[in-house]
């Protein structure tokens, strides 16, 4: 390592990248780079294997998903441990991240089949003499861009739904966490020796970008909108689809009939756990003006009691600390009030638990993504103004509501793709649900039937069943059968008198 190496920020030496702990600076693991003709191996690679993990069938796939899924359980302890220390996060936090992948992993295994599978469809009249089949099949390689705030339950979201779907995958870890990917991929091959099925390549971002252009025939990135962009425009230039999983500013309602002790709770949970660096992290707190001052209050008093170095493990990306710091200071600099931490609370690699109030809608705390364990709580005069706040962003990932009459209706108007009502983040734990954002959240969904389709194609085949009664489809129908078409049309689908 060299002696100017800042703890936590990965370092490529010999063509090794290595990573290190972000509050020890330790060693975590070395992984070697791949360049461009590596990666395009990696693919050629994968696209041989897809032909065999296709003929596998969805039993075959299912029965080898599961395995590594119990894998994961088995060794749940061990890969925790790991992600403490490669990326800092307190192992319990590991040890919930492994759970959430351990569900999508076993709900996409169980269920590709009913979701994808050959099925026959309804005919319908024009032609009512051919059947209709509808199948999803796989696109043969997936590229997987991964961040590192949750870097086993981001991968293992995508991978599952387009393993199952019978794509092979390339996974290019986030260079903050690669250790932890390879984990992935060496235990996924103790299952799956005969062929490589998942494998990863590792670098900084060039290495993602090539993995766009590499030939794969989808890409599920997962990290920054800024990079997101980038990663669509090296995409468009071969139209290979994508599906982006981007930033959030998730906001929390709390409506006058919550109950506070409960939503103060999930508001220091959503917004504290892993530190604040989660994509569907609650960042805004809009409460109702009657239970204002009890909710700041009680999050205050729960807050408080976090102790940084245990339940609030370090900042995993140093330069992330400058990004929380200039938010706190342009947020109390723009006139709003720091009720517990404050720009002090940022002390390399940690950052203790700040709540702020009276926090200007302008202020960059308030519009873009900070990623530390801050949490901003307005008061406002009832539901309406919270939803126009909580919707007045560019993001659009999850959001959550508390209450008890009103709830629902507040979480259908909230602009987001996911939302928690009387709780945070728990949409997660749900791998029958689909996840993913709309504006500058992205578009497409992984988990749940909708995960699954995004990484399959639809394909509709017809198949003849009898001679054509009413031939719509020939030059050699003849003026009465068109006749007989409009008077079936007309009474199948014209004005009743
Ligand atoms: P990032 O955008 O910096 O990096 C993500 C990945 O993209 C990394 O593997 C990186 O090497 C790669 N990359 C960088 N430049 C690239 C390029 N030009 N072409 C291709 N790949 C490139 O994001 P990050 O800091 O690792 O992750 C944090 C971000 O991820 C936050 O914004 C967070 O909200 C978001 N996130 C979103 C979700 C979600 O599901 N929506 C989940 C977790 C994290």
């Amino acid at each position: 390592m060299t002696a100017t190496h800042v703890p936590g920020t990965p370092v490529i030496e010999d063509g090794w990248l290595i990573s290190t702990n972000p509050a020890t600076g330790d060693e975590a693991g070395r992984v070697p780079v791949a360049d461009e003709k590596a990666v395009v191996a990696a693919v050629e690679r994968a696209r041989a294997a897809a032909a065999w993990w296709q003929g596998l069938g969805y039993d075959g796939r299912k029965t080898r998903l599961l395995r590594w899924r119990s894998l994961l359980v088995e060794r749940i302890q061990e890969l925790a441990e790991l992600t403490h220390r490669e990326a800092g996060k307190p192992v319990t936090d590991g040890i919930m991240e492994v759970a959430a992948a351990v569900e999508h992993l076993d709900w996409a295994a169980r269920n590709a089949k009913r979701v994808l599978g050959p099925r026959r469809v309804r005919t319908r009249l024009l032609v009512a003499e051919h059947s209709g089949h509808l199948e999803y099949q796989p696109f043969g390689v997936v590229g997987v861009i991964g961040p590192w705030n949750y870097p086993i339950v981001t991968p293992i979201g995508p991978i599952s739904g387009a393993l199952a779907a019978g794509n092979t995958v390339v996974l290019k870890p986030s260079e903050y966490t690669p250790v932890v990917g390879q984990w992935l991929a060496d235990t996924f091959a103790e299952i799956v020796p005969e062929h490589p099925v998942l494998q990863t390549v590792h670098g900084f971002g060039d290495v993602g970008g090539a993995l766009c252009r590499s030939g794969v025939g989808k890409v599920a990135f997962t990290g920054s909108t800024a990079t997101a962009k980038k990663v669509m425009a090296a995409c468009a230039e071969n139209l290979v689809p994508v599906v982006i999983e981007a930033g959030g500013k998730d906001a929390l309602i709390v409506d006058e009939d919550a109950d506070v002790a409960a939503a103060a709770e999930a508001a220091v949970w959503g917004a504290m756990t892993n530190a604040g660096q989660t994509c569907i992290g609650i960042e805004r707190v809009y409460a109702v003006a009657p239970v204002y001052d009890r909710f700041v209050n009680a999050v205050v008093e729960k807050a408080a009691k976090l102790r940084t170095g245990e339940e609030i493990g370090p900042i995993t990306m140093p330069r992330q600390l400058d990004i929380i710091r200039d938010h706190i200071e342009d947020a109390l600099a723009k006139g709003g009030t720091a009720v517990l931490g404050g720009a002090s609370a940022v002390q390399a690699p940690y950052v203790s638990p700040t709540v702020l109030v009276d926090v200007p809608e302008d202020s960059s705390e308030m519009r873009e993504e900070t990623f530390g364990p801050t949490l901003t709580i307005t008061k406002v005069r009832d539901a309406d103004e919270a939803v126009q706040k909580a919707n007045d962003t560019a993001y659009g990932l999850g959001g959550s509501v508390f209450g008890k009459k009103n709830a629902i209706r507040i979480a259908r108007r909230m602009r987001s793709g996911m939302v928690a009502v009387n709780g945070t983040l728990t949409f997660v734990g749900m791998g029958n649900l689909p996840f993913g954002g709309v504006g500058e959240s992205g578009f497409g969904r992984i988990h749940g039937e909708d995960g699954l389709r995004e990484f399959a194609r639809a394909k509709a085949i017809t198949v003849r069943r009898a001679r054509s009664l009413l031939p719509a489809t020939t030059f050699e129908r003849t003026p009465a059968q068109v006749g007989q078409i409009v008077k079936a049309l007309r009474l199948l689908y014209g004005r009743k008198p």
